[in-house]
């Protein structure tokens, strides 16, 4: 399950909370004072998925003679 991190409308605190799938979509009242004036706020491992995915996550390891980000240009 997720981790999603709420701001409060009312008292402006953030709080973290796991949340079920089917619960995603409410807004659970705030830990700090009750209000139910909660947003969801994306936090970073949400946007992580929508760059296309392995560009970032093979650099460096996958080729140590050459620093191009992909191994394409390094012919051995
Ligand atoms: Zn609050």
């Amino acid at each position: 399950m997720p981790i999603y991190e709420y701001e409060c409308g009312s008292c402006g605190r953030t709080f973290e909370l796991l949340v079920s799938r089917s619960k995603a979509t409410s807004n659970p009242p705030c830990e700090h004072c009750g209000s139910e004036e909660t947003e969801r706020i994306m936090s970073g491992f949400f946007g992580r998925s929508s760059s296309g995915g392995g560009d970032t996550a093979s650099v460096g390891s996958s080729c140590a003679g050459c620093t191009a980000s992909s191994c394409a240009g390094c012919v051995r």
